[in-house]
């Protein structure tokens, strides 16, 4: 008697413990993109996934990461030359 309990038993904790870490593994790579972290293209700084834009560049699909602060600077620098030029008058 006890050994036919043995033989139901086990088998069926041994695929729920199975179960609950497939569960908890699937959870775990769902989440993963948000909190993975890139490296910005410019700055070379690791940021989170959800902080960076990315953008495919050149003809080959590569794909850069790009952080916000980065952004902006290379927005001020091409403002700052627009002006510039404007000036010099280029
Ligand atoms: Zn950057």
């Amino acid at each position: 008697m006890l050994f036919a309990i043995f033989v139901i038993v086990t088998p069926i904790a041994v695929w729920l413990i199975l179960h609950f870490m497939s569960r908890r593994k699937s959870s775990v790579e769902t989440t993963e993109p948000e909190d993975l972290l890139e490296v910005c293209a410019v700055c070379q700084n690791e940021f989170m996934m959800s902080e960076l834009l990315e953008k495919e560049i050149g003809g080959y699909g590569r794909v850069y990461c790009f952080c916000g602060q980065c952004i902006e600077t290379l927005y001020h620098e091409s403002q700052k030359k627009n002006k510039t030029n404007i000036e010099t008058g280029e």
